[in-house]
């Protein structure tokens, strides 16, 4: 490492996050090491299209290293019993008591899950299980997700579905998992995080196409997306910021995006992506309020970005998107106004060092940003960022390194 570059976050293997899980299993139901079995999900980064996927848009991440492990014995009941490593003791509840509305907390992510697949007909029932994990938290790179699908994968497996077994019913899976988050844990987030969780594969991006009513083969394509093959690497650093009124602020966006969508007489702003170039400006103009006419049109041009970013790294040429990152992040600061000091720092002082582009990454208000660095420029740059928050005064920033990772599935 650089000298004064702090460590990137590592990602613990597979049998270190199994042996975890299993112990914290044994510790808090009893040690039943056969019947339990070890279930992960990574977490995820969006290369770029961002707030386009609840605008049936285009968007592309990649699977992280980073996984979220469930160890999990199921019952023959409806009770579900819970523990994370993340937080304090046991909670219970009946599955048959959960509705929008009932669950609080975190087991709601679980819970949420559970409840989606039963919604969808599955004979899912009750289990206990325990939850560890190595993606960070809050920090944008969906821990969320990760611990829905690590839960999607486990009830799959333990009721015999089969769902896991092809990129389909995967689709389906993600679909319960967005289901449990929006009605059950109460956050409107679109579907990218699940999919990215449920159906990344390592070395590859994800491009997905959020329209409604495609079929999953049409709705999501793997782009070849190895970073160690270029000689580049994709740093992830996580802000450590924290910012209130972020779920209401992604719902506001939301909503802004449907109402300009609507005034424009089009089903969702996607439709002006497919149109012809001179179709954004005619919107434009038919747009009264300036922040409706900001916000769509980041959602137009980040979509024009995700294509312009997937000819480039077909061709090759992944080491040429920094300028479309860039591109990207002042679109998020000034158009659709989720940016905020520390990831705007983040992205300036990863440029500065040399970084081939930048930008925040995820909801935002906080969160983390990702800078496209040469392999053997990421100490240099990870350092220079760190020191800036330094210097600013601000929490020390986080650092991992996003590897392009495979889905959930059994692990042991
Ligand atoms: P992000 O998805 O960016 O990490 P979110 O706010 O969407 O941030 O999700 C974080 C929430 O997900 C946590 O507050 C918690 O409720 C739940 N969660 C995620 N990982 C875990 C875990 N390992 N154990 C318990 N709850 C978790
Ligand atoms: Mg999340």
């Amino acid at each position: 490492m650089h000298v004064g570059a702090p460590a990137p976050r590592p990602a613990w293997t597979p049998a270190e996050g199994a042996a975890r899980v299993r112990s914290l299993f044994a510790r808090t139901f009893g040690p039943t090491p056969e019947e339990v079995g070890v279930w992960s999900a990574p977490g995820r980064v969006n290369v770029v299209g961002e707030h386009t996927d609840y605008n049936a848009g285009l968007c592309l991440p990649v699977a992280l290293e980073h996984r979220t492990f469930v160890a999990l014995r199921p019952r023959d009941d409806d009770r579900v019993r819970l523990a994370s490593a993340q937080e304090p003791g046991v909670r219970e509840l009946d599955l048959a008591d959960v509705a929008p509305g009932t669950v609080d907390g975190w087991p709601a992510y679980v819970a949420g899950v559970a409840w989606a697949l039963r919604e969808a007909g599955h004979p899912v029932r009750g289990f206990d299980a325990v939850v560890d994990s190595c993606v960070p938290y809050g920090a944008g790179l969906s821990s969320s997700a990760a611990i829905e699908c690590a839960f999607a994968v486990a009830l799959d497996d333990v009721a015999g579905l089969g769902l896991a077994d092809d990129d389909a019913g995967r689709a389906t899976l993600a679909a319960a998992c967005v289901r449990a988050e929006n009605e059950i844990a109460g956050a409107p987030t679109g579907g990218m995080d699940q999919s990215a969780s449920l159906r990344c594969t390592a070395g590859h991006a994800l491009l997905l196409d959020c329209r409604p009513g495609l079929s999953p083969a049409d709705a999501a394509t793997g782009v070849p997306f190895d970073l160690a093959a270029a000689g580049l690497a994709l740093l992830v650093i996580d802000t450590r910021a924290e910012h209130q009124l972020v779920d209401g602020q992604y719902a506001d966006r939301r909503r802004t995006c449907e109402e300009a969508a609507a005034a424009l007489g089009l089903p969702h702003l996607r439709a002006l992506a497919d149109d012809d170039p001179g179709a954004l400006d005619v919107a434009l103009d038919k747009l009264t309020d300036d922040v409706a006419r900001r916000r769509v049109r980041h959602v137009v041009t980040e979509i024009g970005r995700v294509r312009e970013v997937v000819a480039l790294v077909d061709a090759g040429l992944a080491h040429e998107i920094g300028p479309l990152l860039d591109a990207s992040h002042a679109s998020l600061r000034d158009d659709y106004e989720v940016s905020c000091r520390e990831l705007d720092l983040a992205v300036e002082a990863a440029r500065d060092a040399g970084a081939l582009g930048a930008r925040m990454t995820g909801g935002g208000f906080g969160g983390s940003a990702i800078a496209l660095v040469r392999a053997a420029d990421a100490s240099r740059v990870g350092a220079a960022v760190v020191a800036a928050f330094a210097a600013a005064g601000l929490t020390a920033p986080d650092l991992l390194l996003a590897t392009p990772s495979g889905p959930a599935g059994r692990t042991a």
